[in-house]
């Protein structure tokens, strides 16, 4: 791997060739305060929280947009970005809605960690207040655009990462806003609930409906469909409350879809069936494997060849669906044979 050096704050700071100023300064773990930046996403220069000094530049370049160099001596904590830092805090702080201890984000809020990093210790501009009606059409999350900070990770991300656009700025501006095509409701629009856009939001303007944090998290794998995404299950008690991607799974490097990341309401639900049920005089009954799989064999027996059908299961691996179909045209005599790519 190539590697570049580059002095930041006095530091000697050593990472891979192509990384901005910014991320090899995070990579060092020196905090530059950022609110636009993903490291999935095309570097984007919104926020301009990021700004530093590089020497032999001219200005205060956004740290994000600088590619890092050899040789390169940049400086975080000057007067002069202090001063477009505090600035750039207190317009976005002017404009938010100072509701703190009940926004889902908090304790995680990104626009919380630079206010405070910059040091805001009261707000000199006069309050304003944008007026949106928070869209709850979406079933799995809410969007509460008098929060949004305009930093553009979801619109990116739609775009980027999702490759689906659903999103878009629009108006410009005081005006300006995310907006699906027509300004619709996101139910109303292509949105397909991935929630990679929700993931990414630094503050509470895209927020999931369902609000309790897990006290411990376990690694697991995606049981809907043969992709097999990496992900970790969010656990308070027995119950799953959060689903997060595996950054580290080399399959999906963190990101879901909608089934993994919003579909798992099934592990806990009370209709979950954890024993095959048999009908005994009309009425389903709980039976042991043995009892139900002597049932299905004596009753294969009366629709032979193309009378039966087998359909075999995506969350199931490949050695299973293999067996399976081998089982239906080598013993039913069948080629009936489906499964469900798609739950
Ligand atoms: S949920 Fe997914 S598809 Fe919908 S807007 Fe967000 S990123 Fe785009
Ligand atoms: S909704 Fe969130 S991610 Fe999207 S632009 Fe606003 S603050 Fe950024
Ligand atoms: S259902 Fe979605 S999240 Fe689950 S393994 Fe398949 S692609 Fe990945």
């Amino acid at each position: 791997m190539d590697l570049v050096t580059l002095t930041i704050d006095g530091q000697k700071v050593t990472g891979p060739k192509g990384k901005s100023v910014l991320e090899a300064a995070l990579d060092a773990g020196i905090y530059i305060p950022n609110l636009c930046h993903d490291p999935d996403l095309k570097p984007f220069g919104a926020c301009r929280l990021c700004v530093v000094e590089i020497e032999g530049m001219r200005g205060l370049p956004a740290s994000c947009t600088v590619t890092a160099t050899d040789g390169l001596t940049v400086r975080t904590d000057g007067p002069k970005v202090h001063q477009v830092q505090k600035v750039a805090v207190e317009l976005l702080l002017a404009d938010h809605p100072m509701e703190c201890l009940t926004c889902a984000a908090s304790g995680n809020c990104g626009l919380l960690r630079v206010a405070s990093h910059v040091g805001i210790d009261h707000i000199r501009l006069k309050k304003t207040q944008r007026d949106y009606p928070i869209d709850d059409s979406n079933p799995f999350f809410y969007r509460d655009l008098a929060k949004c900070v305009l930093c553009a990770r979801c619109v990116r991300a739609c775009q980027e990462v999702v490759g689906v656009g659903a999103i878009d700025f629009a108006h410009r501006g005081y005006q300006r806003k995310v907006a699906t095509f027509g300004d619709r409701p996101l139910a109303e629009s292509r949105c397909e609930s991935c929630g990679e856009c929700v993931v990414r939001c630094p503050v509470g303007a895209l927020v999931p409906k369902r609000r309790a944090k897990p006290s411990r998290e376990v690694k697991t794998v995606c049981a809907y469909c043969g992709v097999g995404c990496g992900m970790y299950l969010g656990v308070r008690g027995n119950t799953v409350v959060s689903v997060r991607g595996d950054r580290q799974s080399p399959v999906n490097h963190g990101l879901l879809c909608v089934k993994g990341r919003f579909g798992n309401d099934f592990i806990n639900h009370p209709d979950r069936l954890t024993t095959p049920l048999v009908r005994k005089d009309g009425e389903l009954r709980p039976a042991t494997w043995d009892e139900a799989l002597d049932v299905v064999a004596s009753r294969l027996k009366e629709y032979p060849g193309d009378a039966s059908a087998a359909i075999a299961s995506a969350k199931a691996p490949n050695e299973d669906n293999y067996v399976i179909q081998k089982f239906a045209r080598a013993v039913m005599g069948t080629n009936n044979v489906d499964h469900c790519a798609r739950l």
